[in-house]
């Protein structure tokens, strides 16, 4: 995808107010934004979570890619979301919204390749996947592939939990959320790729599809890291005690949940370089068959290299 056109569809989701359980305007833009892709239907839970499809051609999905609509705020009096109290005592200015108020930052700057906002996470997931499905349109692709938006993460997954219960989203997928991870959890860099998170502060993801991605990424040429970002714990977690199989990505996060140097409210930001890597390896594990079974492959390169040695371990 061209670089302009995914910092126009980030842009546009990145101007949406959004809080805990005040998704609304995040959710119309992502459902507007799908409305353009004739292949892409996208209906909703009970609960307001997004359940969007991209179908073209016979194939199955194999992944339902997963991001979260809100992101911590003031609904009424309260705060909702981890940011801790000696950053919030100091009473920050604040934008209000009406029934929910945000810090008073910008909503979205580009500088030297990073994109700036007062909520990077995870609008910026919910922009990859529209991306995605942009992307899939654009090219015409013969797949299927899922995406999940979901609300109100921030203060437990309640709206992963929701849509997990209501049994909406197909068990045979394998759960990819996408995150923005604080850089501090791990020694993963930004600007240098894609982070196929293998775990998060609370549990680690399926080997096997965590095994799939990688392959994808490094068939694909796409710059990658392999981390346990343990700053914190996404919603991988919470589709896995459902049952689903559940792998990660995402991008490594500065100033997390707005907390910047000095105890001061900052902007979030991310590299814009690793949001397209994150797009280009969904891409790549949509359309393209999955790599040969990874732990096959490794187990063969072993016993090849352990064959090497056999002078040595005859009795
Ligand atoms: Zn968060």
């Amino acid at each position: 995808m061209q670089t302009e056109r995914l910092l126009e569809i980030t842009r546009s989701i990145l101007a949406q107010p959004t809080a805990p359980f005040h998704e609304d305007a995040v959710r119309a833009e992502i459902l507007m934004q799908l409305a353009q892709c004739p292949h892409v239907t996208a209906e909703q839970d009970g609960f307001g979570n997004v359940i969007a499809c991209y179908r073209r051609g016979a194939g199955e999905a194999r992944y339902a890619f997963a991001a979260h609509m809100d992101h911590p705020g003031y609904v009424g009096e309260e705060f909702l979301g981890g940011v801790p109290a000696e950053y919030r005592e100091k009473n920050p200015p604040v934008r209000d919204f009406g029934a929910f108020a945000m810090w008073d930052l910008p909503a979205f700057e580009l500088r030297e390749g990073r994109i700036f906002s007062r909520a990077c996470d995870d609008l910026i997931g919910c922009a990859a996947i529209v991306a995605l499905f942009h992307e899939l349109e654009k090219t015409g692709a013969e797949a299927c592939a899922y995406g999940l938006f979901t609300r109100a993460e921030e203060v437990g997954f309640v709206g992963a939990i929701r849509l997990a219960q209501s049994g909406r989203v197909p068990t045979a997928l394998t759960v990819v959320s996408l995150e923005t991870s604080s850089e501090k959890g791990g020694p993963a860099k930004m600007g240098a790729g894609v982070i196929v998170r293998v775990g998060d502060r609370t549990s680690i993801f399926d080997d096997a599809a965590t095994a799939s991605l990688m392959a994808t990424a490094k068939q694909a040429d796409i710059p990658v890291q392999r981390c346990l970002m343990s700053g914190g714990t996404c919603e991988a977690t919470a589709y896995q005690l459902y049952g689903y199989r559940s792998a990660g990505l995402c991008v490594a996060l500065g100033n997390y949940h707005n907390c910047g140097p000095d105890l001061q409210i900052a902007s979030e930001f991310v590299s814009a370089d690793d949001v397209a890597g994150v797009v280009r390896l969904m891409v790549a594990a949509t359309t393209t068959p999955s790599p040969a079974n990874p732990h096959a492959a490794l187990r063969a390169r072993l016993e090849a290299e352990a064959a090497g040695y056999a002078r040595f371990t005859k009795m």
